[in-house]
């Protein structure tokens, strides 16, 4: 059976889910979205993520026609419909069809699109053996003029440090911000381990407040480990004990180099592997 997506209320197969091409979310990228995960059929914090689709979508002034209430069972519903058991699920609010001048007034009908599919993973080595980046030039959107925490339809400054990345062979790259501080990544947040404490920059950095981020902090919290959301200097990376990224595709991943620098001994550190593993253990609890 092919895959049945979510579009304005009513599951079509995949391939008959189509937008016009006069969407402001084709057009102009005018839109917010959500990535969230399943496990074992059951999202994982479902409600965080539909409260962050509809305050992306408010920082954007778009009026998403339904209730969070509505939204998070039309997500639970289109994994049920498609039986996914592990799984990767997109929400995409558009701004819906308009005309070609960028007035988003003129477009009154925006569209609701989900797509739940099989997600794919990094491959599991990386996990073992941790990732090697590097530092874009590209740096990450400026708040006042597109704010990180805004999950825009625009992703065109991650794009940009991505492909940096993916030049210089690294699947993932560290975005400063105007400021020249550390950000995040192009799609997932960063952490350091120092002095046995752990360092994320805070949110007004410029970043996307991730979900994964939350969760874990919450999870170092429990098991006693000071963490400090602060700023970090390109500096406090090279120096650091260990690294790890969170994200909901990627969960918890090491970083062992950055910029060709040696994080610590090179290698995943024990309290990266522990908080990987207690994550792990919780969206599958
Ligand atoms: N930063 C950016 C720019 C992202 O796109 C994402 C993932 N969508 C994250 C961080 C991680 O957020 P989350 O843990 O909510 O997936």
């Amino acid at each position: 059976m092919s895959r049945q997506v979510y579009i304005n209320g009513k599951f079509v197969p995949a391939e008959q889910a189509t937008v016009s091409v006069f969407d402001h979310g084709l057009l102009y990228g005018d839109g917010v979205f959500e990535g969230l995960r399943s496990y074992n059929s059951k999202v994982f914090r479902l409600e965080q993520h539909v409260r962050r689709l509809y305050e992306s979508a408010e920082a954007i002034r778009l009026e998403i026609p339904m209730s969070q209430a509505a939204m998070g069972e039309a997500i639970d519903l289109s994994v049920q419909t498609n039986g996914i058991e592990d799984g990767y699920i997109r929400a995409v609010v558009t701004r819906g069809a308009g005309t070609l001048g960028l007035d988003p007034n003129r477009c009154h009908d925006p569209q609701v699109i989900i797509i739940a599919d099989a997600i794919a993973l990094y491959p599991e080595e990386l996990y073992e053996k941790g990732l090697e980046i590097i530092t874009s030039s590209v740096i990450r959107n400026h708040p006042a003029a597109l704010n990180p925490c805004i999950k825009s339809l625009n992703y065109l400054n991650n794009i940009l440090a991505k492909i940096e990345g993916l030049e210089a062979g690294c699947i993932e790259a560290l975005m400063l911000n105007h400021k020249g501080e550390v950000a995040e990544c192009t799609g997932d947040n960063l952490f350091l381990v120092r002095d046995g404490q752990l360092l994320t920059p805070p949110l007004d950095a410029g970043i996307l407040g991730g979900i994964t981020r939350g969760a874990v902090i919450e999870l170092a919290r429990e098991t006693g480990l000071e963490v400090l959301e602060t700023t970090l200097s390109q500096d406090d990376v090279y120096a650091a004990d260990e690294c790890f990224l969170t994200g909901t595709a990627a969960e918890v991943i090491p970083v062992v180099k950055v910029d060709d620098r040696s994080i610590g001994t090179g290698k995943p550190g024990p309290i990266t592997l522990d908080l990987k593993e207690r994550f792990h253990r919780l969206a599958r609890e």
